[in-house]
C-alpha cells in the first residue's frame, strides 16, 4: 500500500466548503515571491494585525489555523516545484496566511525544517514571526545542520492595539531578545515594518525600535501596503490612515522624506546593527552572502550598507549573457522577450509575471524587471507616494519601451 504523506497532527484539515470558497491566491500552497519560494499550506491566524495582507484576499476572518493538505505532502510540493533549486532558491515558510510560531503551527514548522535539513539542503530559509520564540525553539533551530535559517521579527514600535493587538504585550520584543541570546548559526533580523506617519514615526518610537534591534544581525525597514481592503478595516476601527483614500498602490508606501528620517534616526542612535531597505539584503548580509536579489544593480539602495558588504555584492554582480539567459528561461519552461542591461543593473522582460520573474532573478542574483511595472529612481519596490518620477525618467522609459518593441518584433520574426 502506498504511504499517504502526513506530518504532525496538531491541526485539522480545512472543511471542504471553506476551502472551495478561498480566493485562488490563498488556495495556492506554493507561490514564488520576491523573497523566495513560499510554502503556505496552513491558513488562519488569530493575531488580528490591522495591516495584514490577508485582507487583500478576503481571508482575514479565518482565525483558527487549518491545513490545506498534510504537511509531508506540502514538503514534497515545495522541493518538487519546477522552480526549486537546491542551494539557490530561498525558501519562505508560512509568510502569507498564519504565524509560524502559533502553538498549533509550530510543530509543522519544525517538521518541515527537519525534513529539508535531513535531505542535506542548505538553502536560505526565511521565517517571519511576531509571536513567542523560546530558548527550546532556538535549540531546535541551532540543531539544524544544513539549512541557513533567518528569523525575522516583525516589530515596529506600534502601540495602538487597534492596529496591532499584540502591541499590548512584550511578546515580540522578548522573543527577539531570546533568539539573539541563543543564536549562532541561526540569524536574526528585526523587521521594522510597517512604518507609517502618525503611527510609529516619532523620534522616541524610532529610538525604541532601534534599541531593540541592537542585538540583531540586521535591521530591515519598510512601509505599509496602502490598499482599499486594509484601509477600510482600519478606518472601521477608528484608525487614521495618513495616505490618500483615493490613491492606492500595489507596492508599499515609504515616502522619501520618511526614508530619510529613518536613516537619520539610525545614524544618530549609535546602534551598530546595519540597516537595510530590502529584506534579501538584510538576510544575505546576516549569512555573509551577496544579495540574492541583485540589488547592487539598483545602487541608490546601497548607500547605507556596510562597505565590506558592498564589496561582496559588487564582486558577485555579473551581467547574464544572452545564451545563459535563454538557457535559464528554457530550464524553467518560460518564454519572454528581454533586453539585457540596456541601462546597467537589470534585465527588462515582458509578461512573465512575478512568479516567473523571481526564480530567474534568484538564479542570476541580478534584477529582472517588468516593462509594464517599471521601477523609478529611489522608489524601487515602493509606491510613488512621495517619489515623483522626473520627466527625464519618463523619457528614458519611453525609449526603453521603443527598443523593447523592436526586440520583441525581432524575436517574433526569428
Ligand atoms: S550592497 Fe546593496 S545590494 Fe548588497 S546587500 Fe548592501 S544594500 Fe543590498
Amino acid at each position: 500500500m502506498t504511504d499517504i504523506p502526513t506530518g504532525p497532527r496538531t491541526l485539522a484539515l480545512m472543511p471542504v466548503d471553506q476551502r472551495a470558497a478561498l480566493d485562488p491566491y490563498m488556495a495556492q500552497i506554493i507561490t514564488y515571491r520576491k523573497s523566495g519560494l513560499s510554502l503556505n499550506h496552513i491558513i488562519g491566524c488569530p493575531l488580528d494585525c490591522g495591516y495584514c495582507v490577508r485582507h487583500f484576499w478576503g481571508d482575514f476572518e479565518h482565525k483558527t489555523p487549518h491545513l490545506l493538505c498534510p504537511t509531508d505532502q506540502a514538503i514534497d510540493m515545495l522541493v518538487g516545484h519546477q522552480t526549486f533549486r537546491p542551494s539557490i532558491t530561498p525558501i519562505q515558510l508560512f509568510n502569507k496566511a498564519t504565524d509560524p510560531f502559533l502553538p498549533g503551527v509550530k510543530p509543522h514548522l519544525f517538521h518541515i525544517l527537519q525534513a529539508l535539513d535531513d535531505r542535506g539542503l542548505d538553502n536560505l530559509v526565511l521565517i517571519i514571526t511576531r509571536f513567542r520564540v523560546t530558548a527550546a525553539d532556538m535549540a531546535k533551530l541551532e540543531g539544524l545542520r544544513h539549512l541557513r535559517v533567518t528569523l525575522l521579527f516583525t516589530y515596529s514600535g506600534i502601540t495602538d492595539a487597534r492596529v496591532e493587538p499584540i502591541a499590548k504585550s512584550t511578546v515580540t520584543v522578548s522573543s527577539l531578545v531570546t533568539a539573539c541570546e541563543h543564536k549562532s548559526r541561526t540569524k536574526v533580523v528585526l523587521y521594522w515594518r510597517p512604518i507609517v506617519p502618525g503611527w510609529n514615526d516619532s523620534p522616541e518610537t524610532m529610538r525604541r525600535v532601534l534599541d531593540v534591534g541592537d542585538a540583531a544581525d540586521a535591521i530591515v525597514f519598510t512601509g505599509y501596503y496602502h490598499k482599499p481592503e486594509n484601509a477600510a478595516y482600519l478606518h472601521a476601527q477608528g484608525v487614521d490612515v495618513p495616505y490618500d483614500a483615493a490613491d492606492f498602490h500595489r507596492r508599499k508606501t515609504m515616502p522619501a522624506e520618511l526614508d530619510a528620517r529613518v536613516i537619520d534616526a539610525w545614524r544618530a542612535s549609535g546602534v551598530t546593527t546595519p540597516l537595510f531597505r530590502k529584506t534579501s539584503c538584510g538576510v544575505s548580509y546576516a549569512h555573509d552572502l551577496p544579495d540574492y536579489n541583485g540589488h547592487w544593480g539598483v545602487r541608490e539602495l546601497c548607500d547605507i550598507c556596510p562597505v565590506a558588504q558592498q564589496n561582496l555584492c559588487a564582486a558577485d554582480h555579473h551581467v547574464p549573457s544572452c545564451s545563459d539567459f535563454e538557457q535559464v528561461l528554457q530550464g524553467f519552461g518560460y518564454s519572454s522577450p528581454y533586453l539585457i542591461d540596456a541601462e546597467g543593473g537589470h534585465v527588462w522582460t515582458h509578461g512573465l509575471g512575478e512568479q516567473r520573474r523571481y526564480p530567474i532573478q534568484h538564479t542570476f542574483r541580478h534584477q529582472i524587471w517588468e516593462l509594464d511595472q517599471p521601477h523609478y529612481l529611489h522608489a524601487h519596490g515602493r509606491s510613488l507616494t512621495g517619489h515623483g518620477p522626473t520627466d527625464e525618467e519618463r523619457q528614458r522609459l519611453a525609449a526603453i519601451r521603443e527598443r523593447f518593441t523592436i526586440t520583441t518584433r525581432f524575436d517574433e520574426d526569428d
